[in-house]
């Protein structure tokens, strides 16, 4: 059987190329032409189709061991077709530590339009068997959705358990494996029912594109996430999609590469004198193999020790970038209480475990010494600044 890396290269030929190009073609067309009224051509109009997004959307459905892949615009804009196959009153059981544009789809978008959504703790399975199975006032959950790796504490979610008992009664398992992708775990494989992806993330890798990917089970839910992506209409531009196919043929190469760095770095904050706490998989030596994991990906967070102030060591780096995102061959750093998760209430964010001093990285593939280096000059700023205003406050108190 064809291996996962060679899988990730060669994907799924269509096999309707003729010129023996080894990269499918991008076929910029929105229409396609019928040879009569009568016949029914393959593809008709882009949105419902066309043969660029289908290599990507039969590619990502191999990867993920699943019966039918769909390609969208965006990462929330997937999360929005699959969220649209419920109808109103239906309830989602949702993992408390989620992406922040994820959460305001939930808590805004779809409560106006009567979803409704029950947060909970997916590290508790006996809270959140409660919170699927309802009460006497509240039918069971449809659906409980879920992050591989918790956004931005890294928790490892056990799919395995969560399906048990969502398949217990009846509700289906949602998993967005934006964090991991396929190549370090299949979540249908462990028993859920759709994988998602932000494909914008470690799929494409660069920085360079906006995509997003969904994954099902079955024919049965297939039907229903095409009908929304092609009803609803977020599908993703033939350019995009093949942006995608590049990155994923490159997907094993910089994985490896970023998680062996990310360990390094996480290594190296656990003993700094300037960090309060590590939050990478693992890196407590709590088991991540028996959760289904093949390893645990390139992003970590960190709280910074009390005094020093995070943005004084996120202005002042220089080979990370301070941005949003992750997943892309350059580091990235960034303060999710002001950036990624600004969506989340304060007390909602202090709830959960994201406070003031986090700070998230995304690991790229440099060479780690200079991401460390970079940490450390950073570090070092803070240090003085936070040395400095403990002087000024200490003059402030004798002068009165
Ligand atoms: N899911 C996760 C885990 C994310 O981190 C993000 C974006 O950061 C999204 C979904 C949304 O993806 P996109 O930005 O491609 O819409």
């Amino acid at each position: 059987m064809t291996q996962l890396n060679t899988k990730l290269v060669h994907g799924l030929p269509l096999g309707t190329d003729t010129t023996g190009a080894v990269n499918p073609p991008i076929y910029n067309s929105s229409t396609y032409a019928f040879e009569t009224v009568e016949s029914m051509p393959r593809w008709d109009y882009a949105r419902s189709g066309n043969p660029t997004r289908e290599f990507l959307e039969r590619q990502i459905a191999q990867l993920e061991h699943g019966t039918r892949g769909f390609a969208f615009a965006s990462g929330l804009a997937a999360i929005h077709a699959v969220l649209s196959i419920f109808t109103p009153n239906d309830r989602i059981v949702v993992g408390a530590n989620i992406y922040g544009g994820t959460y305001s789809l939930f808590n805004e978008h779809f409560r106006r339009w009567g979803l409704l959504s029950t947060p909970v703790d997916t590290q508790d399975e006996s809270a959140l068997e409660q919170a699927v199975r309802g009460d006497d006032l509240t039918p069971p959950a449809r659906a409980v959705y879920v992050e591989t790796l918790t956004n931005p504490l890294l928790q490892v979610n056990d799919i395995a358990a969560i399906a048990r008992i969502a398949h217990r009664y009846g509700a289906i398992v949602i998993v967005d494996n934006t964090f991991v992708t396929p190549y370090l775990q299949q979540p249908l494989d462990l028993g859920a029912d759709i994988v998602l992806h932000s494909a914008t993330k470690y799929l494409a890798g660069h920085s360079d594109v906006i995509a997003g990917l969904a994954v099902v089970r079955d024919d049965a839910l297939g039907e229903r996430v095409y009908y929304a992506q092609n009803r609803l209409g977020g599908v993703l531009a033939p350019a995009e999609c093949d942006a995608v196919r590049r990155g994923i043929q490159t997907l094993a190469l910089r994985l490896e590469r970023q998680q062996e760095n990310a360990l390094a770095v996480a290594q190296h904050l656990l003993a700094h004198p300037y960090v309060r706490d590590v939050h990478y998989p693992g890196i407590h030596g709590e088991p991540v193999a028996a959760k289904g994991l093949r390893g645990c990906g390139g992003v970590l967070s960190f709280e910074v020790a009390p005094g020093i102030d995070p943005a004084d060591v996120l202005d002042h780096l220089r080979v990370f970038r301070l941005a949003v995102s992750l997943g892309a061959v350059e580091s990235l750093a960034e303060l999710p209480a002001r950036m990624t998760h600004f969506e989340l209430p304060r007390s909602e964010r202090l709830k959960v475990g994201i406070t003031d001093e986090l700070i998230r990285l995304s690991i790229g593939i440099e060479d780690v010494r200079d991401l460390i280096n970079d940490l450390d000059q950073a570090f070092d700023v803070a240090q003085e600044h936070a040395r400095r205003r403990s002087t000024d406050d200490l003059y402030a108190v004798l002068a009165i």
